[in-house]
């Protein structure tokens, strides 16, 4: 009641477009009722960002749809035929064994994602975690993951920031598996089993090989012994060439783990 007296008086602002609108109001509430939504992640996002999004600016959303390559997950320029496999993922240079992300970064996605991590609007985190872990459990089956990680930052960089928005992504997940009565999804969540160490300039507007220089042992694995065989799902915000989250991969590998998955909000 108070916060339709007060929605009534303050109508929220859109995130995006910073138009008031009128909020349906209705999201989040009972998470378990989106897993029966299968492959309708628009409106599972319209339905979440419903609170902070205009109508427009919700449609705005633009998913991820196949034909995609079903290892690196790029979504292939013709809209006919079947998944497969691309050429770069032939040519075998690619260590990850599936990556997935539910939208394409741009319109809407990019810019709450701007927002989230620049313009430090936290209230996001939840209901962005909450859609990011419904997709995750559609792609991945049960009993596919052993241990979640956060692609990290610098310590210098995280104590400017002062959040990692990948591991904000996350954090709340262990609670939306027995919210939802989920079995068979009972990995970990470690934000300190993979460090970055060597500090490196940001990635942006950098091309591909030199994106790929820049991050070169950028990581290191503080204990392997806790990695050892699991399957590890890497998760970030953006995938944008895969430089970043190889690196990663190849560092986990090379310290023992069995193999490395990576779920990002947005693909480039
Ligand atoms: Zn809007
Ligand atoms: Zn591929």
């Amino acid at each position: 009641m108070l916060r339709q007296l007060k929605m009534a008086v303050f109508p929220p602002k859109c995130t995006v477009c910073g138009n008031f609108f009128h909020s349906a109001n209705r999201a989040e509430n009972d998470v378990s009722g989106y897993l029966n939504l299968a492959q309708e992640v628009g409106r599972i996002f319209s339905e979440l960002m419903s609170p902070f999004l205009c109508q427009k600016c919700c449609q705005g959303f633009v998913p991820v749809k196949s034909p995609l390559c079903i290892q690196c997950g790029v979504m292939f320029k013709s809209r006919e035929g079947e998944d497969h496999l691309c050429a770069k993922c032939m040519k075998a240079s690619n260590k990850i064994h599936m990556a997935r992300a539910p939208g394409v970064y741009c319109d809407t996605l990019m810019d709450i994602i701007h927002s989230l991590k620049y313009q430090r609007n936290m209230e996001l985190a939840r209901p962005l975690g909450i859609f990011l872990f419904l997709f995750f459990v559609q792609t991945w089956g049960k009993n596919t993951i052993d241990i979640i990680v956060p692609v990290p930052l610098h310590a210098l960089r995280m104590r400017k920031r002062g959040f990692n928005q990948a591991y904000l992504l996350i954090r709340q997940w262990p609670k939306l598996v027995a919210h939802c009565g989920l079995k068979g999804y009972t990995f970990q969540i470690s934000s300190q089993v993979l460090l970055r160490h060597r500090k490196t300039i940001s990635q942006v507007g950098l091309g591909r090989k030199e994106r790929q220089k820049n991050i070169q042992n950028a990581f290191r694995v503080s204990d392997p012994s806790f990695i050892n065989e699991k399957r590890v799902l890497l998760v970030d915000d953006v995938y944008t060439t895969g430089s970043t989250v190889n690196e990663c991969a190849k560092t986990l590998l090379r310290n023992g783990a069995k193999q490395v998955d990576v779920l990002t909000l947005a693909r480039v």
